[in-house]
């Protein structure tokens, strides 16, 4: 039942994790958290960090939102993953101010909180300072957002190594000076090179069958273990049925 290994380094977004209902799509419940995750053990599918290993798939949480400690990481823990959680470094400790929904802002996780989880071997990387797009920045302010974020995670944590782009949004120039201010990964993008690592975004419509089919990448590799397992139940049914018959 092993050949579900994956070849290829994948990353699976998540956002927001809360059993309260969202006015958006880019959350999911405790419960259909516990659910992915139960998946990927059951399928012994490998969860890495970046750079860990090119087999395997990074579980990413852009924004670090408070309810990715209050809710994700008990979750995680229970089922020994890491993760890797990407710092709007000016809000740590703060509230939302880019994305109000409903009149309400979202408390970020606190400093105290991310050493708490980094202890635990969860990973942080920069989102830059603020989430703006930096598609729509001057240059000095794309190198302050990339740098200064960098360096303030170095500070607090020892190494920031990742990157992901606010709204998935990069330009080739973007990107380049991301390679100069010396990080080593950079997610969101179509998935040609580390510094365009794709992330399969996971919604709260997702169900395990639509999340493994993001996971796998290949629905068919998946769906012909789930044939080769059904006829294995199928072929003890009709042992055991025989068994009872004296056959
Ligand atoms: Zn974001």
């Amino acid at each position: 039942m092993d050949g579900l290994r994956l070849p290829v380094v994948k990353a699976l977004q998540f956002h927001r994790i809360t059993p309260e209902f969202q006015f958006c799509g880019t959350w999911n419940t405790p419960a259909q958290f516990d659910a992915f995750l139960r998946f990927l053990q059951e399928k012994d599918i490998r969860v890495v960090l970046p750079g860990d290993s090119d087999d395997g798939i990074v579980i990413t949480f852009d924004d670090g939102e408070r309810n990715v400690y209050e809710y994700a990481f008990p979750i995680l823990k229970k089922y020994g993953y890491k993760a890797i959680v990407f710092l709007v470094v000016n809000y740590v400790g703060k509230e939302n101010r880019w994305d109000v929904t409903v009149g309400r802002h979202v408390q970020h996780v606190s400093w105290d909180e991310i050493m708490e989880m980094k202890q635990w071997g969860i990973e942080f990387g920069s989102h830059t300072l603020t989430h703006r797009n930096m598609m729509t920045l001057t240059k000095e302010e794309v190198a302050h957002e990339l740098s200064e974020s960098k360096s303030i995670l170095e500070k607090k944590l020892g190494a920031c190594t990742s990157i992901s782009y606010p709204f998935n949004r990069a330009s080739p120039s973007i990107i380049r000076k991301v390679q100069d201010t010396g990080y080593v990964y950079g997610f969101g993008g179509n998935g040609s090179d580390r510094f365009t690592i794709k992330k399969e975004a996971i919604y709260i419509t997702d169900t395990v069958r639509t999340f493994a089919t993001k996971v796998t990448g290949h629905p068919r590799l998946f769906y012909r273990y789930e044939r080769t397992k059904q006829r294995i139940i199928n072929y003890f049914t009709i042992a055991t049925m025989l068994k009872k018959q004296g056959k």
